[in-house]
């Protein structure tokens, strides 16, 4: 019976990271790079434990050499293709009964065969879209792969003073403007068609949110939602109550509202207007492409070409 087959996958895991050189981030991932293909590696401690590898290449394995690659790997491991230039390469330890569980000799086959097989390494920064990367680092989405170091920290950099320097006056002016804007098109199909199209309620959150970005207005996590969420909701008030008073042939009255717009017309209009709120938010989640606090945990998993941890993560060139 072998003493190190059973509850001790963390412990092999870990000893993985730290024989290779590799980075063990806080929440237990590992970073690194074997051939100077870029992993990342995760451990789901579950049962007796599963350790799935994720492989980033710019290319295909032939299928001979992945029949060979699959011959090399011991009991309980499996590879696969989780999506395009991106191999998997999975231990399930229940499945090698009593074997050892040697992690560095499974990616070691790996990447051998990929490098055997001129698969190329991928070198495509995500940020940028330009070659010749200096480093690894994981991107939100992407994966953890190659990128350039300037690109990061620029990115985590110019997110952090654009929240600061933005101004809250600016931003509801923007927000008003935007919201008057958004409203327009419903304002033309209902002086030309007598009617407001659904869909177009959900314009006016939205082109709101985009006047309140336009004049600089602050970008923090409440003060772009509560403008466009304010500015709109009054917009599309009073376009209904233009609604009401082109349909009715009279001038604007609140007292009119209620006799054009049932409760179904009302719930209608505020859902497509959440709706547009929502895609707002979506894009105040993604300014600039991707959130600050992605590119501050871009930071933590960035390592060298050949996936050796940078000391430096957190400093100025
Ligand atoms: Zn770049």
């Amino acid at each position: 019976m072998s003493s190190t087959s059973t509850n001790t996958l963390s412990q092999a895991f870990r000893s993985f990271a730290q024989e290779g050189g590799f980075r063990l981030t806080g929440d237990g991932k590992v970073y690194g790079a074997s051939r100077r293909y870029p992993f990342e590696a995760a451990l789901i401690t579950r049962g007796q434990g599963v350790v799935c590898f994720f492989v980033r290449v710019d290319g295909v394995l032939s299928t001979d050499a992945l029949t060979a690659l699959r011959g090399k790997l011991d009991q309980g491991w499996t590879v696969g293709i989780a999506a395009r230039g991106n191999y998997t390469l999975t231990y399930n330890a229940a499945k090698n009964k009593g074997g050892a569980h040697d992690l560095a000799r499974a990616l070691d086959a790996m990447t051998a065969a990929l490098a055997a097989d001129k698969v190329p390494i991928p070198d495509v920064c995500p940020i940028c879209q330009k070659k010749h990367c200096d480093a690894l680092a994981k991107v939100q989405d992407m994966g953890f792969g190659p990128v350039h170091r300037a690109c990061v920290r620029n990115a985590a950099k110019d997110l952090r003073p654009a929240a600061k320097a933005g101004s809250v006056p600016t931003g509801w002016i923007g927000a008003v403007l935007g919201a008057l804007v958004g409203a327009l098109p419903s304002v033309v199909t209902t002086i030309l068609m007598g009617r407001i199209f659904l869909l177009a309620y959900a314009l006016i959150p939205l082109l709101a949110f985009q006047g309140y970005k336009l004049l600089r207005g602050k970008i923090d996590h409440r003060a772009p939602l509560t403008a466009t969420a304010v500015t709109s909701l009054a917009g599309l008030f009073l376009l209904q109550l233009f609604f009401a008073a082109w349909s009715q042939g009279t001038a604007l009255s609140p007292a009119l509202y209620g006799t054009v717009f049932g409760p179904a017309d009302v719930l209608k209009s505020l859902l497509l207007w959440l709706f547009g709120l929502w895609m707002a938010w979506g894009q105040l989640s993604r300014t600039s492409g991707y959130a600050a606090e992605s590119f501050t945990s871009t930071l933590d998993t960035m390592t060298t070409p050949d996936g050796k941890p940078l000391q430096s993560g957190h400093q100025k060139d």
